[in-house]
């Protein structure tokens, strides 16, 4: 992922479009002239600060009407136009002016007050401008692009709403409220520091509950003994490669991490999403690699979280299919480690997504079934229930089936499938590197070894499969997409 230029060279900073400060306005007078609905809206948030707002206009026009309906007397109307001698003392002014020879005349009276101003609409005029806001005082996100386009300042808005539920409001509110006892404990600053990192921590991971007095206990007391508390385990969901698949929650255990133990399975994409300073580690154990085993990985996370660390233990798609996430987490359970886990798109929902195919069919297919071709031995597995994966009306989805599709294929047709049936084989679903086959549970083996497939393979097959979008047809659209938005 690119950093910033700041971030690039540590210590200095890139030059900056404008200066985001935070004014509190509480108790101070706002000035605000004109009659259009720009300029009550203006006075409405100025009052929502705490400002003591001033509208100068010679009549109420509707907007102001509703506002000042609202406002329950922090604004006040004065009924004429406005005049230099009432910026005095102002702490700042707002004004919509009518032309260009009224802007420059408020500005004049403004600065020759000292006191900063912003005309409405007319950048040229204006000392400081009104971002987006994202709302969660005491948290408050403000937005700028400098005037280049508000309406791209509104989209970064809704994604940055997005990030931040409503619950982070109480928990600035809990640090608000908890400060003076964290100041009064007389702890060193790295102490203080380490209050602080907990306390983000556990809002940005519970963001939902509301922070108790407990809470307030637990923090100060783990502080004090310090690093020796136990940490936890998260296992997420990476889903199979484009980032956008992540759940919300994915990315917020992804950003609350100390620690995250990840698949070589999961995307770089999806990494980017991870804490800067959260450690990563490659625990992948892809077939016939040397590589981590099992035990390994589970020891390794039951020791991290045990000294207190915060793991996310990231695997591709979902955590609960074909992930052996029954061993970590009874290993997580027998090490008294408290375990979550957090669910991702799984390659076969993936794969049918990019498809534009429905798995299920209410003719053709009203079972649908996960199936794994890999044994503990890395052959097809001898217990494998022939006569359902046969079912004519069943859709399967086969993970991990590269090293025996011949012998599946064989097998199901032996046991009475048609060897006609449709048959997709995608590799690195939703990747950017995807590919999509069309074959038959005859032909599909013959495929796989003519393209050489070297990424991971989802199989899917069944008679509802015959509705999928070739994937000429898919590429065409994407690149009339891609055409279109360049
Ligand atoms: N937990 C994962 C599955 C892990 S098993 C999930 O829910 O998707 C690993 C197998 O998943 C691979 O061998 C392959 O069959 C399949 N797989 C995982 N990601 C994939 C992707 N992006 N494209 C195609 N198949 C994928």
């Amino acid at each position: 992922m690119s950093r910033t230029p700041s971030e690039a060279e540590p210590g200095r900073i890139a030059p900056l479009s404008v200066l985001p400060v935070f004014y509190r306005l509480g108790g101070k007078r706002a000035l605000v002239a004109g009659e259009s609905a720009g300029t009550a809206w203006k006075a409405e948030l100025l009052a929502a600060a705490g400002a003591a707002v001033e509208v100068y206009a010679p009549a109420v026009f509707d907007e102001l009407a509703e506002v000042l309906a609202r406002s329950e007397g922090r604004i006040r109307h004065v009924a004429r136009r406005w005049s230099p001698a009432d910026l005095a003392g102002a702490a700042l002014a707002v004004a919509d002016a009518a032309d260009e020879a009224e802007a420059q005349a408020f500005r004049d009276a403004a600065k020759a007050a000292g006191v900063p101003v912003n005309i409405v609409d007319r950048p040229a005029f204006c000392d400081f401008q009104f971002g987006s806001i994202v709302n969660r005082s005491p948290l408050v996100v403000g937005i700028s692009t400098d005037g280049a386009s508000p309406v791209f300042a509104q989209a970064i808005r809704a994604r940055i709403e997005t990030l931040l539920p409503d619950g982070f409001r109480r928990w600035a509110e809990a640090a608000k409220a908890w400060r003076p006892l964290v100041q009064s404990l007389s702890a060193s600053f790295a102490v203080r520091r380490r209050i602080w990192e907990r306390f983000a921590r556990e809002a940005l991971a519970r963001p939902g509950d509301e922070p108790t007095e407990s809470d307030r206990g637990a923090l100060v007391a783990a502080a004090a003994a310090d690093r020796s508390t136990v940490g936890s385990v998260v296992l997420v969901g990476a889903g199979p490669g484009d980032p956008e698949l992540l759940t919300l929650k994915a990315v917020r255990a992804l950003q609350s991490a100390d620690v995250i133990l990840h698949d070589d399975l999961v995307a770089e994409p999806v990494l980017d999403f991870a804490r800067r300073e959260a450690r990563r580690m490659v625990v992948g154990k892809r077939g016939r690699r040397p590589s981590c085993k099992q035990d390994d990985i589970n020891a390794l996370m039951v020791s991290l979280a045990a000294g207190g660390k915060r793991v996310v233990r990231l695997k591709g798609g979902d955590p609960l299919v074909f992930g052996r996430a029954g061993e970590e987490i009874a290993a997580c359970r027998a090490a008294g480690i408290p375990v979550e886990v957090v669910p991702g798109v799984t390659a076969a929902l993936g794969a049918a997504a990019r498809l534009a195919v429905s798995l299920t069919h209410r003719d053709h297919s009203r079972r649908l079934q996960f199936v794994t071709a890999h044994s503990r031995q890395g052959r097809l597995p001898d217990d494998l229930d022939w006569k359902a994966l046969a079912d004519p009306a069943a859709t399967t989805a086969v993970y991990m089936g590269k090293a025996v599709l011949g012998e599946l294929a064989q097998k199901l047709v032996a046991a009475g499938l048609d060897p006609a049936t449709p048959a997709i084989i995608v590799e690195y679903a939703t990747r950017a590197e995807e590919r999509i086959f069309h074959a038959s549970v005859g032909t599909m083996a013959g495929v796989l070894a003519e393209e050489a497939l070297e990424g991971p393979c989802i199989m899917l097959i069944g008679a509802a499969l015959a509705e999928a979008r070739p994937a000429e047809a898919a590429a065409i659209v994407e690149e009339a997409l891609a055409r279109a938005q360049a």
